[in-house]
């Protein structure tokens, strides 16, 4: 059988010669059997496995037996694996399969599933997955019915429940940049917050056509999502104009050292997860910074969200 490897991992692993500028600090890998999905921003939807291309990363393929010896071989080159899928019902049993082999391990193993199939996610965590990641994306009703082409009604409710279940080992995918407002956006980080949940958060990566988010706006997302996380802000404490966040409960030097000297405008996600280069290409600014900041990087960041000072 054979897998797909991203680009920067295959490097790590020795399976590709190349130089990489930041390394992937999780190993991501692709199960894909054929989506079925019609996500309007992905390379892969409808049934398009041919597509080497998830988001900006390239994904060659290699046998599953060489990519395990790799990944067990001491010094273990990475403390988790991150198992990728399409959306495919018709090979879930493949798919939990090739999990368990990963489980076996020993090293932490996340995998991404479709919000409609939140069953197949508890079944997978009592399996022993150390973490799924639940691709929403779309923030509020109307953009899921338009971009993810899904039904709200029947997705939102399972998910509540699941993270109100298992909250602490799932990680909600949101896109930003798919036409929610940044306050829409925001509610739908609250809310999946006070479920239980966690949020990994993107910035729309124009693939099919259409604009990267402006930074201004997704850096605030990233402080919101941030602060929100360590229960330091709440929604009904900010202040919206127009759909726009323009102030934070918390503002001067008080905001710097929550942010934890740029730690808020990193990969967030499962412990370890960083994906260089999802978002933007190399020598590009980065939307989610997959290393520790600069100090001149973190002043940028800040100023850039252009917030309300008290
Ligand atoms: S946050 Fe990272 S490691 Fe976790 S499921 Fe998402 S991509 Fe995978």
């Amino acid at each position: 059988m054979k897998i797909r490897v991203s680009y920067g991992t295959a490097i790590v692993l020795g399976l590709v010669h190349a130089r990489q500028d930041v390394a992937p600090t999780t190993a991501y890998l692709l199960f894909d059997r054929g989506c079925i999905g019609q996500c309007s921003f992905c390379s892969r939807a409808h049934g398009n496995e041919r597509s080497q291309k998830l988001a900006r990363v390239i994904w060659p393929e290699f046998e599953l037996e060489q990519v395990l010896e790799k990944l067990t071989t001491p010094p273990l080159p990475f403390a988790r694996i991150c198992l990728q899928t399409g959306y495919n019902p018709a090979s879930e049993n493949e798919l939990k399969r090739l999990a368990r082999r990963f489980i076996k391990t020993g090293i932490a193993t996340s995998v991404t599933l479709s919000p409609s199939q939140t069953a197949l996610a508890a079944e997978m965590l009592e399996m022993g997955l150390d973490h799924v990641g639940i691709g929403l994306d779309a923030a509020s009703k109307t953009t899921y019915a338009l971009h993810k082409k899904k039904s709200w009604q029947q997705d939102w409710p399972p998910l509540l429940d699941l993270l109100q279940k298992s909250g602490d080992r799932i990680e909600v995918h949101l896109i930003f940049g798919l036409g929610d407002s940044e306050e829409a956006f925001c509610q739908r980080i609250q809310a999946i917050i006070d479920s239980g949940g966690k949020i990994s958060l993107f910035a729309l990566t124009p693939v099919n056509g259409g604009n990267p988010p402006e930074f201004a706006a997704y850096r605030r997302m990233q402080a919101f999502r941030f602060l929100c996380e360590k229960r330091l802000i709440r929604l009904e404490d900010c202040s919206f104009s127009d759909g726009k966040l323009t102030a934070l409960p918390v503002t001067g030097e008080t905001l710097n050292k929550a942010l934890e000297n740029g730690d808020a405008f990193r990969t967030s996600g499962c412990g370890n997860c960083n994906r260089p280069y999802y978002n933007e290409r190399p020598g590009q600014l980065f939307y989610n910074y997959p290393r520790p900041l600069s100090a001149k990087e973190f002043s940028e960041a800040m100023a850039t969200m252009n917030l309300a000072e008290e």
